[in-house]
């Protein structure tokens, strides 16, 4: 009986995943390489470390949450340090 369900289960499971693979088409839509695009200049895009002043590469960054804002380091020491100094936070 156990079985039979499990059985069931996979059907019903499988049954899901076809509904939603068709409400998000597998084919990408005409505009996505324009996102494609903008994701490489992200990646790209230069951010300044605000602890040492320094600028690098945001996919190199060490990127973390100080309160809400969102920064980038060059390493984790100068986000240790940036939280240190801006303990209030
Ligand atoms: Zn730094």
């Amino acid at each position: 009986m156990n079985f039979f369900r499990f059985i069931l289960f996979c059907i019903l499971f499988y049954f899901l995943y076809r509904i939603i693979k068709s409400l998000f088409p597998s084919r990408p839509p005409s505009g996505s390489r324009i996102v494609f695009r903008n994701d490489n200049a992200a990646i790209n895009e230069m951010v300044q470390d605000p602890q040492c002043g320094i600028y690098v590469a945001k996919k190199d960054a060490y990127a973390n949450r100080v309160g809400t804002n969102m920064f980038y380091f060059c390493s984790e020491e100068c986000y240790r340090r940036y939280l240190a100094n801006n303990t209030k936070i």
